[in-house]
């Protein structure tokens, strides 16, 4: 029976092992003014396993933060990308890049990654990972759209769905919602049906002064469960403290 141990390990950098095939989602693994963590890591960099790829949503420095990652020591690591995403990696030594529009598919090693709609202020994907009859949703940290209904009709057995919670607002943007939050992410489980689901993408901070002056958020992990434990009362929320494995 093939088995799933979900890690989080940041922000949406989340380690998915399905029987010893692992792949790393939105990898952020550096700081700089105006993009902290909020949390530790849960797995260092230099802890990770080897992984049969990475698929990252889109390509905002806390999601694809190729900088930090080129010293993740296999270069030839696939990775799956919104289209657009290629030319970055490939500047950063990796070689094997597929991009990908909703419902398109490529294998990471025995993994199969298929591309899902998002909407965020750049371009993003969503996506499902399957491995043997393990299925994973992950979010990134995209709005909760009406395309994304069509994931349940797809893949109609989700195990997890990882989904963002904090409800990103840019004040500059007149107040432009980025994000889903927790309530819009409990939406989403009622209408995926995963059997868990796992919150993400909620202790970022930009700093105070840039909190303050350009960004609204307020989704907690915890407004997440009580949401969910009204709108989605098939699924069971699990919080994952950074390291915490999960294991189905
Ligand atoms: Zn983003």
């Amino acid at each position: 029976m093939p088995r799933l141990t979900a890690t989080r390990v940041a922000h949406s950098t989340v380690l998915l092992d399905f029987d010893g095939q692992c792949v790393l989602t939105d990898p952020w693994y550096s700081e700089k003014p105006g993009y902290y963590h909020g949390e530790p890591y849960g797995i260092a960099l230099a802890d990770l396993p080897q992984l049969c790829g990475v698929v990252a949503s889109h390509g905002h420095y806390d999601h694809y933060d190729l900088e930090s990652f080129a010293a993740f020591p296999d270069r030839s690591v696939p990775f799956a990308v919104k289209t657009g995403m290629a030319k970055q990696a490939h500047d950063h030594g990796f070689g094997t890049v597929t991009e990908l529009e909703p419902w398109q598919s490529v294998q990471l090693g025995d993994v199969r990654v298929t591309a899902a709609p998002g909407a965020h202020s750049v371009p993003e994907n969503c996506y499902v990972l399957e491995y043997g009859a393990t299925t994973v949703f992950f979010g990134g940290d995209s709005l909760f759209i009406p395309a994304l209904r069509e994931v349940a009709d797809r893949f109609p057995r989700i195990d997890l769905a990882l989904v963002p919670v904090n409800g990103l607002k840019i004040r500059p943007l007149l107040n432009r919602k980025v994000v889903m939050t927790a309530e819009d992410a409990a939406d989403l489980c009622a209408v995926l049906r995963p059997t868990v689901a796992v919150p993400m993408h909620y202790a970022f901070t930009a700093g105070q002064l840039r909190d303050r002056l350009l960004l609204a958020y307020d989704g907690t992990p915890q407004r997440f469960a009580t949401a969910a434990s009204e709108r989605a009362p098939s699924t069971l929320v699990k919080i994952l403290a950074p390291g915490e494995p999960l294991v189905f």
